[in-house]
C-alpha cells in the first residue's frame, strides 16, 4: 500500500484525501495556512517541514493540526518534506505568538527571526576525515608508516590535522586513500559549547558578591519564573556574579542565554567567560559566518549547546530547554529593534522566561527607570553590588561650566581639561575624550551668503568628514565631495565648519600635544565588531595616548591605564525633548565616566556643559543616581508617562506629502474615542523627511491597565492604508525620531 502511494506521488497524481496541517511560513503572513499531509507522513505541531509557497518552496513549521480551514482540499498543496530535526518546542511557539500579538506583527515575520539559519534543517554538510583501512601492507615507507601510527587510535582525522600531526603533505594522504590504505568518511562540525565547567567559581567573592551569587544560584535552581535586577557600579563584579546563575542553570541540565549589546561582545568578555567556564560560549551576532550559524542553531535546537552569548536576535533561537537568561546592560537602547518587528529584547526576555519557567537577570550600573520602579515596587528581586572590586575608587567628577571657563576662540577643549590631558600624557597614562558626533563638523555653511549643506532626502544637515574629504548624511548615507566654491553664491574658500565632531577634536589635541598618539573610535571608522576588538586590544596595549570616541567606546571595556575622561559636550543628548533624553544622557555619561580609573590608578572625569544646574549634570557630579531617578520618576508619574502610563506610536511615511497628510487626517477621524485613551497627532516626526519619504507620527497614551493593542486593532481595522504609504505600529516606543 505504502509503495503504491509513493509511486502515485511521484507520478504527480497526488491524493487529495483528508489530513491537513496548518503550516506557518517565514513570510509576512498573520497565520498558518492549510497544507495536505501526504499519506505515510506523520506530523506534530513544531515539526519543521518544507512546503510550496507561490512558485517556490520554503521551510516552515507545523503550527496546528486541527484543520478548521474550509478550503477545498482540491486547492490545497502538499507538504513536500518533513525535516529529520528536533521539533520547535511548544514554549518557543507560544513565545513567537506572544511576541506577534504584543508587537502587532505578523506571526510569519516573527517566525522568520527564529528560522535564522534554515540551512541547519538539512543534514549537516561534512568535511572528509580519514581512518585506517584494514589490510595495510606490513612494510611501508617511513612517511606512510607515521600516518598509520597516528591513525592507529581509530579516531577519524581531517587531512589538515593529519598533515600537521604527522608532518606530511596532503598529497601523500590522498595517494594513500587512492591506494586503499586509508578510508574516507564524512564528519561534521560539532555543536559549540557542549561542555562547560560548572564547578565553583575560582574567585573568592566579596560578601556582597557572595550573597548576590547565592541568591541567583537559588533562583536558577528553582525551575520557576522570576525577574532579578542585578544593580552595581561598573567594575563591581556583576559579570562574575551572574555567571553563577548561568552555571546553576547548566547544572540543572538546562541551557542559558546571555544577551549583550552587540558592541560589548568584546574579547575581554569572552576571555572572562572562558576563564569561568573552561570553554568558549556559542556566539550569536550579525558577524557570525553562515557555516557557524548553522551548527550553532542546530546545537541550540537539539539542546547540545549549553550557553549562547549573543545580541538581541539570539532571543529567537529555538532553545530546546532554556533555563536562564541574563540581559546585560539592560537599559541599553539597542535592545529595541527599530525595523521589521519592533520589539524590545529586554522585555521579551522576561516574557520568554515566564513561558519557560526560569529566572531572567537584568544587569546594569544604570538601570532603566522601568526596571528600577519594578524593583523598588518589589516586582523584581533586587540584588545590589555597591562597591568596585578590590577597592578601586569611583572617579572624581569635575563639572566645567563653559559659560565661565570658555575654551579659546575656535577651540572646544576648556583650559582645565587641556591641563588634565597634558598631565595625564606626561604621567604616561591614557585619556578619553567623548563626543557623540562623527566627522569633522556637524554643520558647514558659507560665510558669504549663509548657504548650508543639507541632505536632499532627509531633514538633516550634511556632516563634513575630513578623513574621506566629503559631506555626508548620517541618516541615509548620502554623500558628496566638498565643492571648491559655494553652490549658492559661487564664492571660493568661503566655507566655515560649525561646531565640533570627533575629527575636529583630534585636530585640536594634536595641536595641543603634538607627540601624543591620538585615535578616533567611531562607527564610521570602526565598522565591525572585529575591528572594535582590534581597537580595544590596541588601547589595552597602550598604542594610543588619547582616544577620541563616540558612544561605541562607552560600553563594557576595561582599560587599566585610562585615567582621564573628558566629555566635550555633556548637553548634547539633552536637547530634542525625547521622553528619555535625561535618562539616556545620564546612562551614557555615567558609562563613559566609568571608563576612568578602573585599575589601580585613580580616575578623574571632566564634564563640559553650559547647564551646570541641569539635574542630569548635577546627578552625575554628585554621583547620585538614585536621587536623579527619583526626580525623573516623579515627573513621569505626574505626566502619566512610562513606566506609569503606556505609549504606542503610529508612524506613517510616504513620498507624496499631500497624500500622506490627507490619509493622516482620515485616520485621525477614525480613531475610536474613549475617555482614558488620548491620541496625539498627527504631527510631523522630528525627522520629518527621511530617505526621501515624509513622516508623520501619532502618539497614543493611556493608563497602564489599558491594553493598547486592542485599541489599535479596533482603530486600524477601520482604515485601509494606500499602497503608496507605509504604516508602522510601535508599542512602547523608545525612539521618537
Ligand atoms: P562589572 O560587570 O560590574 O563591570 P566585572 O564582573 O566585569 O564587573 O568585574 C570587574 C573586574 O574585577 C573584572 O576583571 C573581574 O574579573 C574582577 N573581579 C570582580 N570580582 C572579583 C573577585 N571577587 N575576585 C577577583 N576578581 C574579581
Ligand atoms: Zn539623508
Amino acid at each position: 500500500m505504502a509503495m503504491s502511494q509513493s509511486s502515485l506521488l511521484i507520478a504527480g497524481e497526488t491524493p487529495k484525501s483528508g489530513r491537513r496541517a496548518q503550516v506557518l511560513v517565514p513570510y509576512p503572513l498573520s497565520r498558518a495556512y492549510d497544507y495536505l499531509l501526504p499519506d505515510g507522513m506523520e506530523a506534530q505541531p513544531g515539526d519543521y517541514v518544507r512546503v510550496p509557497l507561490g512558485r517556490r518552496d520554503t521551510p516552515g513549521v507545523v503550527w496546528t493540526l486541527d484543520g478548521k480551514d474550509n478550503v477545498d482540499p482540491a486547492k490545497l498543496k502538499h507538504v513536500q518534506q518533513k525535516y529529520a530535526f528536533e521539533a520547535m518546542p511548544q514554549t518557543h511557539r507560544q513565545f513567537l505568538e506572544w511576541v506577534a500579538r504584543y508587537t502587532m506583527s505578523d506571526l510569519g515575520s516573527v517566525l522568520k527571526m527564529s528560522l535564522s539559519a534554515p540551512e541547519a534543517l538539512q543534514p549537516p554538510k561534512s568535511a572528509n576525515a580519514y581512518t585506517l583501512n584494514e589490510n595495510i601492507p606490513e612494510k611501508l615507507p617511513a612517511a606512510r608508516q607515521k600516518i598509520v601510527n597516528l591513525l592507529k587510535d581509530g579516531l577519524p582525522r581531517r587531512a589538515v590535522d593529519i598533515a600537521r600531526e604527522a608532518g606530511c603533505s596532503a598529497a601523500l594522504i590522498r595517494s594513500m586513500a587512492a591506494a586503499g590504505q586509508l578510508m574516507i568518511r564524512p564528519v561534521s562540525a560539532p555543536a559549540p559549547c557542549r561542555e562547560v565547567d560548572t564547578g565553583d567559581s575560582a574567585l573568592s567573592f566579596s560578601k556582597d558578591q557572595q550573597s548576590a551569587a547565592d541568591a541567583l544560584r537559588k533562583l536558577a535552581g528553582e525551575n520557576k519564573f522570576s525577574t532579578v535586577l542585578l544593580d552595581g557600579v561598573t567594575g563591581s563584579g556583576k559579570t562574575e556574579v551572574y555567571f553563577e546563575a548561568v552555571a546553576e542553570a547548566i547544572r540543572q541540565g538546562r541551557q542559558a542565554l546571555i544577551l549583550l549589546p552587540e558592541i560589548s561582545l568584546s574579547a575581554q568578555f569572552l576571555e572572562r567567560f572562558e576563564r569561568r567556564f573552561g570553554a568558549a560560549p556559542a556566539l550569536w551576532h550579525s558577524e557570525v559566518p553562515t557555516a557557524q550559524r548553522r551548527v550553532t542553531w542546530a546545537g541550540v535546537a537539539e539542546g547540545k549547546t549549553k550557553v549562547v552569548v549573543g545580541a538581541r536576535s539570539a532571543l529567537f533561537l529555538p532553545f530546546a530547554n532554556l533555563g536562564a537568561i541574563v540581559v546585560d546592560e539592560e537599559h541599553d537602547a539597542s535592545y529595541k529593534q527599530e525595523e521589521g518587528v519592533l520589539y524590545n529584547a529586554r522585555d521579551m526576555a522576561i516574557v520568554r522566561a515566564r513561558l519557560g519557567s526560569f529566572p531572567v537577570v537584568l544587569v546594569s550600573a544604570t538601570p532603566s527607570l522601568e526596571t528600577m520602579v519594578n524593583a523598588q515596587q518589589g516586582k523584581y528581586h533586587y540584588l545590589k553590588l555597591p562597591a568596585r572590586h578590590a577597592g578601586a575608587k569611583m572617579p572624581a567628577i569635575h563639572v566645567i561650566n563653559l559659560k565661565s571657563a570658555l575654551p579659546a576662540r575656535g577651540k572646544f577643549i576648556a583650559p582645565v581639561l587641556e591641563k588634565a590631558l597634558q598631565e595625564t600624557f606626561a604621567a604616561g597614562e591614557q585619556s578619553l575624550l567623548f563626543l557623540n558626533r562623527r566627522g569633522y563638523a556637524p554643520l558647514t555653511l558659507c560665510r558669504t551668503c549663509g548657504f548650508r549643506f543639507q541632505c536632499p532626502s532627509c531633514s538633516a544637515w550634511l556632516v563634513e568628514h575630513k578623513r574621506f574629504s566629503r559631506l555626508q548624511c548620517h541618516h541615509c548615507g548620502f554623500l558628496q565631495p566638498v565643492p571648491k566654491t559655494c553652490p549658492s553664491c559661487n564664492e571660493a574658500d568661503s566655507f566655515a565648519a560649525c561646531g565640533p565632531g570627533v575629527e575636529r577634536i583630534q585636530e585640536e589635541v594634536a595641536a595641543l600635544m603634538p607627540t601624543a598618539r591620538t585615535f578616533i573610535l567611531a562607527s564610521d571608522v570602526i565598522t565591525s565588531p572585529n575591528m572594535i576588538r582590534g581597537a580595544v586590544r590596541d588601547i589595552e596595549d597602550r598604542k594610543h595616548d588619547v582616544i577620541i570616541g563616540t558612544q561605541i567606546i562607552a560600553k563594557g571595556h576595561h582599560f587599566p591605564a585610562l585615567t582621564c575622561v573628558g566629555v566635550i559636550d555633556a548637553d548634547l543628548g539633552l536637547s530634542g525633548g525625547d521622553l528619555r533624553a535625561g535618562e539616556r544622557t545620564f546612562q551614557l555619561l555615567h558609562q563613559v565616566s566609568g571608563r576612568a580609573g578602573r585599575g589601580e590608578l585613580p580616575g578623574r572625569v571632566y564634564l563640559q556643559t553650559y547647564m551646570p544646574e541641569q539635574s542630569v549634570i548635577r546627578a552625575l557630579a554628585k554621583n547620585d543616581r538614585d536621587d536623579f531617578l527619583a526626580v525623573e520618576a516623579r515627573e513621569r508619574e505626574k505626566a502619566g508617562m512610562p513606566p506609569f502610563g503606556r505609549l504606542a506610536a503610529l508612524i506613517l511615511a510616504g513620498a507624496d506629502e499631500m497624500k500622506l497628510d490627507l490619509f493622516c487626517r482620515t485616520i485621525a477621524q477614525k480613531a475610536p474615542r474613549y475617555d482614558d485613551i488620548r491620541v496625539l497627532g498627527p504631527a510631523p516626526a522630528p525627522m520629518a523627511y527621511l530617505r526621501g519619504r515624509h513622516r508623520r507620527r501619532f502618539l497614543i497614551k493611556a493608563n497602564k491597565a489599558i491594553p493598547l493593542q486592542k485599541y489599535l486593532a479596533e482603530w486600524l481595522a477601520a482604515v485601509k492604508v494606500p499602497s503608496s504609504l507605509q504604516l508602522k505600529v510601535d508599542i512602547d516606543p523608545q525612539s521618537f525620531f
